[in-house]
């Protein structure tokens, strides 16, 4: 049995520690906040209940997966409801509403252009065969160069298409903008616009397309908060209030943690927290090479969100996932690239209220408002610009889709990206962490067993395979490729 701390109790940390525990190991996590969940805690107004973060779970396989390993079964423990339509998505000439049905899809388009169904289809078929070349990539560590020798990397490459982006790929199928942004939006989860995000990430809106989307009953929070009530049933030690003041490493080998002051001594270190604080917070940077602060200083990072967290005296005919897009995409996607700020934005509703009735008080509803924004390398000044963002998008939101949110506040709550930095430990408020461009994925992502240091692991969004939920659990699975059994190893 080997003794193994977690530092941070977000997904990555949780799903990681029961696997771990169910493994046989003596685990405990640390975690600075009073709750569990991190980016994707719940927050409260009153009686009102929110996701901080994440708001839809796609491609489910993975979180079974982490439940399977764990001892459990995935739809006994939680409520998973399907979102459907998947999300409605306003542009200024039209408006979609995509479900998980190819053929639906497919009338959508062409009753919009003739025609534009039968790119659909041949986006939603390239992307199927794209699926089964690039998943097993996402699946499996990447500790080695010569990973990329391996069959299933060769056989993928093809579907790489390294030389385009996520628009260049969709503009050769058909060059209709609404066609490609209704299929491209979604490099924004990895905190990246559709003119930077890799071509291989086309594959992204086909888990939606495909599989479905899901939300959780209470909210996707509820998910951490049954990881972590599984990972003590598992015997595992949750710690909360308890933020990690050092890891401590002799000779590049992890010995503990500096906890409140008190040395703690550890077998393995497993680090949930975001992966460029914790390195230029937690590690002496003496211990560093290849990620000391000043090399972490000159990466590539996501673009960062501002929330808005609004209790609402009624439920509005609002989706519970809606995207308004900016009049002119274009210009708002180069702006975005640029790290620049814009005053046409392009923004995300999420309304659950509409689908459950467990997020706010009877006939009433708790709605957020989510702008992509730059990160903190912009120099924006937010606690400026915050209020500034807030009219921008209640007027915005008044004549896209006629609803007047403002007379129908009784509370709200603004996380801007200096929030995310200072409240949630997230360097430069990057949510999305490191970016995912080619240089910055697979072998030359932080590796899951971290090079640099012995005996310390990494899970989460900063580290392979990337930063959305179904990622950031595979990446605690991956973590059975490292440490062995308990039985195996006692
Ligand atoms: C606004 C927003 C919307 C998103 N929407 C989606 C979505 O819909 N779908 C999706 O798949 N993904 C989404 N994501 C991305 C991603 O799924 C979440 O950010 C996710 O919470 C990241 O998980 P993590 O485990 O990597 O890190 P975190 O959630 O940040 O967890 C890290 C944990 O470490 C703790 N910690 C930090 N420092 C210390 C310390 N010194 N000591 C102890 N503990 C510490 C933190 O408190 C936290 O609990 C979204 C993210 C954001 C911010």
């Amino acid at each position: 049995m080997r003794k193994i701390a977690i530092v941070g109790a977000g997904p990555g940390g949780l799903a990681a520690g029961m696997i771990l525990s169910k493994m046989g190991h003596d685990v405990t996590i640390y975690e600075k906040d009073g709750i569990v969940g991190g980016r994707s805690k719940a927050l409260k107004l009153g009686d009102f209940r929110f996701d901080a973060g994440p708001t839809f779970l796609m491609y489910v396989e993975i979180l079974e997966e982490v439940f399977k390993k764990s001892g459990y079964d995935l739809h006994k423990e939680l409520n998973l409801l399907p979102i459907d339509p998947l999300y409605k998505l306003v542009f200024p000439k039209v408006t979609f509403e995509p479900t998980n049905d190819k053929l639906n899809n497919k009338s959508m388009y062409d009753a919009y252009i003739k025609g534009l169904g039968d790119a659909y289809i041949k986006w939603y078929d390239d992307q199927k065969k794209k699926f089964d070349t690039i998943t097993p990539l996402l699946l499996r560590p990447f500790d080695s160069l010569f990973d990329y020798l391996k069959p299933d990397t060769l056989r993928a490459i093809p579907s790489l298409q390294l030389s385009k982006t996520v628009y260049t790929s969709l503009k050769k199928i058909h060059p209709n903008p609404e066609f490609i942004h209704s299929l491209s939006f979604q490099a924004k989860y990895l905190g990246m616009s559709s003119y930077q995000a890799p071509a291989g990430f086309t594959f992204l809106p086909f888990l939606e397309h495909g599989f479905g989307l899901y939300h959780v009953n209470g909210g996707l929070n509820m998910i951490n908060e049954k990881m972590a009530e599984l990972f003590v049933k598992n015997g595992g030690k949750l710690i909360l209030n308890a933020p990690v003041e050092e890891i401590l490493v002799e000779k590049k080998i992890v010995y503990g943690l500096k906890v409140k002051g008190i040395t703690m001594k550890f077998d393995d270190v497993v680090i949930n927290a975001d992966f460029s604080y914790a390195m230029t917070k937690l590690i002496n940077p003496k211990h560093l090479k290849k990620y000391k602060p000043e090399k972490l200083a000159k990466k590539d990072y996501s673009i960062s969100t501002m929330n808005i967290y609004l209790a609402l005296d009624k439920v509005f005919d609002i989706k519970h996932h809606q995207v308004v897009f900016s009049n002119d995409y274009d210009l708002y996607l180069q702006k975005i690239l640029n790290n620049e700020f814009t005053d046409d934005l392009s923004y995300y509703i999420h309304n659950p209220s509409v689908m459950d009735d467990t997020m706010a008080p009877k006939g009433q509803s708790a709605l957020y408002i989510l702008a992509p924004v730059p990160n903190l390398r912009s120099k924006v000044d937010f606690d400026t610009y915050k209020l500034e963002v807030e009219e921008m998008l209640y007027k915005s939101i008044k004549e896209r889709l006629g609803i007047d949110l403002k007379p129908h506040i009784i509370d709200k709550l603004i996380i801007t990206p200096k929030d995310w930095q200072d409240d949630y430990n997230v360097y430069l408020g990057a949510v999305f962490n490191l970016s995912h461009k080619l240089s910055q994925m697979m072998h030359f992502r932080p590796h899951n067993k971290f090079e640099e240091i012995k005996n310390l692991y990494l899970v989460g969004g900063g580290t392979h395979p990337g930063s959305g939920l179904p990622t950031i659990y595979q990446s605690a699975i991956l973590l059975k490729s490292f440490i062995k059994p308990a039985e195996k190893n006692s």
